[in-house]
């Protein structure tokens, strides 16, 4: 089944702290933002900065997974042809 809904992260774009965590349709995403979110930390309106919730999980995985360095091996020198004529 596809997951078509993703938590998204509010939090204020000045010190951090987090507000909420909506549930929203991938289709609606929107992570870039001009709203105001009120923060209890700043006791101010802040500019809102939204995140995927579980973003890092995935690059935590990614990271894991990194393929390995493979040698590259010297070509093995060939003697050149001698041509008779
Ligand atoms: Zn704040």
């Amino acid at each position: 089944m596809p997951i078509n809904e993703v938590n998204v992260i509010r939090s204020c774009g000045v010190c951090g702290t987090e507000i909420e965590t909506v549930t929203i349709k991938k289709d609606n995403m929107m992570l870039t933002t001009e709203e105001l979110v009120w923060c209890p930390n700043c006791q101010a309106d802040r500019p809102e900065v939204r995140d995927v919730a579980g973003r890092l999980d995935a690059i935590k995985q990614e990271q894991r997974s990194y393929p390995k360095a493979v040698a590259a091996k010297p070509f093995s020198d060939q003697p050149p042809g001698s041509s008779r004529g």
